[in-house]
C-alpha cells in the first residue's frame, strides 16, 4: 500500500477547497488536493453566476471554477483527481485512503466535499438539467423573472426556494406530495400569506414536457388513491427543494455531525472537534449554502491549519 506524508489535504474541490488551496499554498503548506466525484464541485452544473462579487456581468460556473483552479495550481497545489473513500481520525497524522488505494497521511485536513442537491429521479430532470430544471433558486432563479415556476418539497428549502422566487416569478406553485408542510410555522405563514405562492397539496411531480426546455410538468394529484387525478400543468421552471445530503458519510465515525449529516464545527470557525480537521463550504453549512460562503469558509479553514501547524 502507498503511503505519503503531506501537511495540508484539501478533500474537495469547489469554491471552499479551491479558496482553502489557494491560501494553503501562499502559506506554503503545499497543499494536496483531491478533486472528487465533481471535479469543481455543484458550481459546475450551472449556466452562470451572476452573485459571485468581481463579476459585474456574472460568469459560467465551469468558468468560475476553472479560474479558481489555476489560482489553486499557481500557488503550488498539487491538484489530482481522485476520491476519498475513507479516514481515520483517531491520531495524527491523520490517514485518509483514496480510491486509487492510496493512504494519504496529513498533519491538517481540510474537508470541503459539498453537499448534494436531492432530485426526484425522474429522467427528465436529466433530460432538461440546465434548460429549466434547477435545484439552486439563489443561482437560477433570475433566469425566471415575470414566468411560472414550480418548485417541489414542503419543508424549510422549499418554502424558503418558494419565497425567494416569488420575488422574481410571475407565479410559484409549491408541489407537495403529503396533505401538510412539514416546514417551520414561520416558513408555512410566509407562503400561505404570499399571494403569488399557491402551494398544490398531496401532488407528485412524475415527469416534465417541452420541445426546447420545460414547458410544463405532468402531475399526478391524490397518487394511488380511488380519486387519484392526472394533469398537466404549464411551468418554464423546475425547482427541487427536497433537501441537500452533506457529503460526510466516510468522517461520521470521527466527527460530530447534524441529524441530516451536516458536520459540526465550532461556531463561527472551521474548527471540528478533531484539532487540525476542518470542514469547509456546505458540507458544514446547512443555511447559507452560497459560492461565496463556501469560499470563505475554506480561507478560514487554510488560515486555521497555518496556525495549527505553527503551533503543533
Ligand atoms: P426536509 O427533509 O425538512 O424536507 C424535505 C421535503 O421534501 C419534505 O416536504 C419531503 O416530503 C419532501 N420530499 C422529499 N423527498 C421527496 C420526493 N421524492 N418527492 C416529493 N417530495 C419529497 O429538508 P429541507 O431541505 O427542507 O430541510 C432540511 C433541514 O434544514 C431542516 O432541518 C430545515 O429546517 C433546515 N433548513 C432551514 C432553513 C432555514 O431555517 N432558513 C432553510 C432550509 C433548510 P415529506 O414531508 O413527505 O417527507
Amino acid at each position: 500500500m502507498e503511503t505519503e506524508q503531506v501537511k495540508c489535504l484539501i478533500i474537495g474541490s469547489g469554491p471552499a477547497g479551491y479558496t482553502a488551496a489557494i491560501y494553503a499554498g501562499r502559506a506554503n503548506l503545499s497543499p494536496v488536493l483531491y478533486a472528487g466525484l465533481q471535479p469543481g464541485g455543484q458550481l459546475t452544473t450551472t449556466t452562470e453566476v451572476e452573485n459571485f462579487p468581481g463579476y459585474p456581468s456574472g460568469i459560467g460556473g465551469p468558468e468560475l471554477m476553472e479560474d479558481l483552479r489555476k489560482q489553486a495550481e499557481r500557488f503550488g497545489t498539487d491538484i489530482r483527481y481522485g476520491v476519498a473513500m475513507s479516514a481515520d481520525f483517531s491520531a495524527s497524522p491523520y490517514k485518509v485512503t483514496m480510491d486509487d488505494g492510496k493512504v494519504v497521511e496529513a498533519k491538517t485536513v481540510i474537508i470541503a466535499t459539498g453537499a448534494t442537491a436531492k432530485y426526484l429521479g425522474l429522467d427528465d430532470e436529466k433530460k432538461y438539467a440546465g434548460m429549466g430544471v434547477s435545484a439552486c433558486a439563489t443561482c437560477d432563479g433570475f433566469f425566471y423573472r415575470n414566468r411560472v415556476v414550480a418548485v417541489v418539497g414542503g419543508g424549510d428549502t422549499a418554502c424558503e426556494e418558494a419565497s425567494y422566487l416569488s420575488g422574481l416569478a410571475s407565479k410559484v406553485y409549491l408541489l407537495v406530495r403529503k396533505p401538510f408542510l412539514r416546514a417551520s410555522k414561520v416558513m408555512q405563514q410566509r407562503v400561505f400569506s404570499n399571494p403569488k405562492i399557491e402551494v398544490l397539496f398531496e401532488h407528485n411531480a412524475v415527469g416534465l414536457y417541452g420541445e426546447n426546455g420545460v414547458e410544463g410538468v405532468h402531475l399526478v394529484k391524490r397518487m394511488g388513491e380511488a380519486d387519484e387525478q392526472r394533469y398537466d400543468l404549464p411551468i418554464d421552471g423546475f425547482f427541487l427543494g427536497i433537501g441537500h445530503r452533506p457529503n460526510s458519510d466516510i468522517f461520521k465515525p470521527w466527527l460530530d455531525t447534524d441529524e441530516v449529516g451536516y458536520i459540526l464545527t465550532e461556531p463561527g470557525t472551521p474548527r471540528t472537534k478533531v484539532p487540525g480537521v476542518f470542514a469547509a463550504g456546505d458540507v458544514a453549512d446547512p443555511h447559507y449554502r452560497q459560492a461565496i460562503t463556501a469560499a470563505a469558509s475554506g480561507c478560514m479553514a487554510a488560515i486555521e491549519a497555518e496556525r495549527y501547524l505553527l503551533n503543533g
